[in-house]
Parts: C-alpha cells; structure tokens; sequence
C-alpha cells in the first residue's frame, strides 16, 4: 500500500487522450463532504501496481449510455489496462483516490470497523445518468484492509462483471462493470490464483454500515453530516424534511427501496450469499457479488454460500433478512431523532410497511410472470400463484424454465380449456397429475382476461420471464475458458445475459438444467 504517494503520473508519457479519459474526474461524493467538513469518511490511498496488466473485457455499451466516446479504449488499450488496473492514476486528474470507512453486521453479529477493504475509489464522472461514481475493486490493499492482500481473483472478478450485468440485463438495480483487467500476478486462495481489477460503478457506493460506524462511535456530527449529506443528493424529495421527519422519511424511503429490490431478488430466483449489513446499499442497489446464485431448481431453503453453515442467508430468507437490516440502520439513526422518547416508535413506523411492501411489490411481478393483467387482478390470484411455487418446490422444478415454459417457443395467444401444457413445461415435471391440475386452473384463470389480453398472452410471459439467468455453471464455464485465455464464452454469455428475454436460438443449451457437474461447485466468502 502506498497511501499519500502516487506511484506513477500518466503525465509523463505524454498521451493525449480522446474519449473516455477526456472526462475529467470529480472528487467522489463522500471525500468531498469530508473535505468540506474535516470529517474523516474517507482516508487517501492508491492502487498497488498490477504486473502486466491487460484489459480483458471493455464495456463500450455503459460508455454509450452515459454519453462517453470510448475511442481510447480502443486505440489506446495499454493506457486502459494501465489506468483500470490501478498502475497511473486517471490522466489529467487532481483528484486523489480513497478508500471509505465503515462498519457492519455480519451474519448478524455486530463485526466492528470493516471499510473498503479491497475497493478504490477514483473519482466520479459526469455522465447523461448523472454522477457516477468509479471504482477499481482488487487494486491492492488499503488502510481497511484488515490484514488482506486487497485483491480479487480473476475468478470472482469474472463472476461479479458478469452478474452485475445479468442484473442490469434483468431490470434490477445494480452497480455495473466498466471493464475486467486481469493480470498475471497471483495471489493465494484456497490455491494460487491469478488477480484482476472490475472498475465497478454506481451513483453511489454507500452501505447501511457507513451509517451504522459513525452511530456505533457516538460520532453524532459525522452520523448527521453524511444523513444530510446522503438526503440531499440521493433522496431529494425528502430535502424538505427537516427533524426527526427528515430521519424517518429517509428510513422509510431505505425500506421501501429495500423491498422493492428483494421481491425483484425473489421473483428471478437470485440468491446473493452474504447479505450482512456492510453488504446492504442504501440507494437500494444490488451490491458486492460474492458466493451470489441463481437458483436452478426451486429449492426456497437453497444456501449458496458454502461458509453461511446456518442458512442465514437461505433464499427464502432474503426479504425477512433485509427487514432485520433495516432495524440495524433504524437502531443506527436513533441517535439522530430530537425526541427520544417517541423516536423508537417512530423510527418502528418508518418500517413498518416493510413487510407489505415487499409482499404486494413480490405479488405483482408474479402475476405478471404468469401473463396475468396486473393492474386487474382477481382474489384467487394469490392462491393460483402460492400453488404454483408450491408444485416448483415439491418437485424441485427448474425455476427460470418453469416460468419461461408456461408459453411454448413462438406461442402468443394464451391456452384455451382442455389445451395441454406445454412440452416444455411437461417435461420439468416428475409429477404430471399435479401440473395438470394447477394448469386447468390456470387456464380457467386465462379465460377471464379481455381478449387483446388473451391474444398476447405469449408475448407478456416471454417479457417477464428470462429464458437465460447466470447459472452458477455457465459463469464456470467462462472462469475456466478465461483462465485459459480464452474469453469467447465471457463474451458470448455476457453478449446473451444483455438481453436475457430474447431468444438467442443460438445458444439454448444455456437455456436448460445444469450438468449433473454443477452440483460440485462450491462458493465460499473467500474470492
Ligand atoms: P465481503 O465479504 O467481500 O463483502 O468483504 C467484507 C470485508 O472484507 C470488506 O470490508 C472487504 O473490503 C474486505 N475484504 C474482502 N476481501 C478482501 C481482501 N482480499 N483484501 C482486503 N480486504 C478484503
Ligand atoms: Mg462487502
């Protein structure tokens, strides 16, 4: 680690550049509040130069969306790998890159000072989405550290680029993967394994532990500069608010946030592995991607983290462990409120809709992953639908192909009575009398929609329910290509994970239940 000191200046090498590195680089939201308030959010650090670092995979298609020209990244690939990579700073820049402190609970267990341990934050850029914030994750240790090396193998590195942008392909908040710089230099896992950095960006970086450190050190100051800080920027519709309306509206809009983003979890079967409070994004993003799965079968008490022995973070258990971070960031903001004998009730208030948040949000987007109007729905649609997951799980059913295959392949108008279901669909299933029995009322159901309702039917399931989701053995697949330098199946599934609705006839085999391999594959915390 070398805090304070830049290892190299681009200056030097007198390029000029066009494109991406044309923008400059702002100061990051959370260094400049520490700037203008003398409060230590963030510690100045650099990236430890990587050896001979190459830029694997380049997302030109984020660039476009922000407005960017990306016409360096492709003249200039050495200077691409050599600012991603974490080996010269951004050129042109006064910005310093940091790190960020702060604290969490992990598997519910209060785990003190944690911070970024292994993510730099450069700067942040001005694009068409607004402030975006960029980060080079694996680029060397950094005060918080805790004793790591600071990296990320190129393994992990591969599964995060392509998940954050399975999510984004898949309509749910995330961060996104700006580029993959791998390298030769190793470092030690379970065994040697070679590193890499994923620039990752955000509008912001900001976690439930950010708050949760500054309430744990009775630092009232800091806890209040950053609420109001993070209030004005992120959640401007509460500006208004001041008080203890200003903490409970900003509580409240976490919560719902939160909900909104857990039944999106739910409904496409992702299983993010390790959601302890550090983990948990306060704009209500996807974040951090470690021993995350897609489930293949519908096994609700499915644990894909290897190290969670308890099931913690179980599936099923998603959305009541998010609530359980939300109290965490309640208990957190307590010391905010000017009335502290109604500030636990209030604060409770601010939560309470939680749980109908997310069970009316879960609701809508699994009545319309079964084609039904969501906007006219009927009281016997929640039991059509509990049924349904039931039937998935009694059989272990495939839970991407069950909801794609309610529709065949180029099926639009829905199924008339007595139609049978579905091949597709038929052969998931070891118990066909029961599919049978759900069907007929699913059928009966379909009937009672407006006939242009009827007519695209097929069309509305193919909308909702991807036919392509990162299987856990499908990123293998990539890892182990990639590590051999090959990054054709990277590109191609990246390519498919893009548009995971569409068909991509080309690549079905992507599209069915794992190699009886897949079941071998393990995920643990260490990456
Ligand atoms: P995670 O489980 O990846 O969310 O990480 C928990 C904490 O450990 C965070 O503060 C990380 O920044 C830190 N951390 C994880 N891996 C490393 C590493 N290889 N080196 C340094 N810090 C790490
Ligand atoms: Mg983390």
């Amino acid at each position: 680690m070398r805090c304070q000191a830049r290892a190299h200046r681009l200056g030097k090498h007198n390029i000029k550049m066009s494109g991406m590195f044309e923008n400059p680089l702002h100061t990051d939201f959370l260094s400049q509040l520490g700037h203008d308030s003398g409060i230590g959010f963030t510690t100045t650090c650099s990236a430890t130069p990587l050896q001979a670092p190459h830029v694997a995979v380049f997302n030109n298609s984020l660039l476009q969306q922000w407005g960017l020209p990306f016409s360096d990244a492709q003249s200039e690939p050495g200077v691409v790998a050599s600012v991603l990579g974490g080996n010269v700073p951004w050129p042109d820049t006064a910005v310093t890159s940091t790190a960020s402190v702060y604290s969490g609970h992990q598997f519910g267990v209060w785990a003190g000072q944690l911070g970024d341990g292994r993510a730099l934050m450069l700067g942040e850029l001005l694009t068409l989405d607004g402030h975006v914030e960029v980060q080079l994750k694996g680029a060397g240790p950094t005060p918080y550290s805790r004793g790591g090396d600071g990296r990320a193998v190129l393994r992990s590195s591969i599964r995060e680029y392509l998940c954050s942008e399975a999510m984004h392909g898949l309509g749910i908040p995330t961060t996104r993967a700006l580029a993959l710089v791998a390298s030769p230099t190793t470092v030690r896992r379970e065994v040697l394994e070679t590193t890499a950095v994923v620039t990752r960006t955000a509008p912001s970086f900001l976690r439930f532990g950010h708050v949760e450190h500054f309430a744990h050190h009775g630092d009232h100051e800091a806890l209040r500069t950053l609420v109001d800080a993070l209030v004005e920027r992120y959640f401007p519709e509460l500006s208004g608010l001041v008080g203890d309306q200003r903490i409970v509206g900003l509580l409240g809009s976490v919560a719902q946030r939160t909900a909104t983003l857990m039944a999106q979890w739910q409904s496409v079967g992702f299983c993010h592995g390790v959601m302890n409070t550090d983990n948990m994004s306060l704009i209500g993003l996807t974040l951090d991607y470690g021993p995350f799965q897609f489930l293949d079968a519908y096994i609700p008490t499915h644990i894909c983290n290897h190290s969670d022995s308890g099931g913690r973070y179980a599936f099923n258990q998603q959305p009541q462990i998010a609530y359980w971070n939300l109290h965490a960031l309640a208990q957190a903001l307590a010391p905010l409120m000017d009335n502290n004998t109604q500030a636990a009730g209030q604060l409770q208030q601010a939560l309470a809709p939680y749980p109908t948040l997310f069970s009316t949000h879960y609701t809508l987007l699994l009545t319309s992953k079964l084609g039904l109007a969501a906007a006219n729905t009927h009281p016997e649609d929640a039991d059509l639908i509990n049924d349904w997951m039931s039937l998935l799980a009694r059989q272990g059913v495939d839970h991407t192909l069950a909801w794609r295959n309610l529709a065949a392949t180029s099926q639009v108008a829905a199924p008339k009575p007595n139609n049978n279901p579905p091949a597709a669909l038929s052969m998931l299933f070891n118990d066909l009398p029961s599919l049978h029995m759900w069907w007929a009322r699913y059928i009966e159901r379909l009937q009672l929609l407006s006939e242009p309702e009827q007519l695209s039917w097929g069309h509305r399931i193919k909308a909702t329910n991807p036919k392509f989701v990162l299987r856990n053995h499908l990123a293998q697949d990539a890892i182990i290509a990639a590590q051999s330098g090959d990054w054709s199946v990277f590109n191609s599934l990246k390519t498919v994970l893009d548009t995971p609705f569409e068909e991509h006839h080309t690549f079905n085999e992507w599209a069915s239940v794992p190699p009886a391999w897949a079941a071998d594959l393990s995920l643990s915390c260490s990456s």
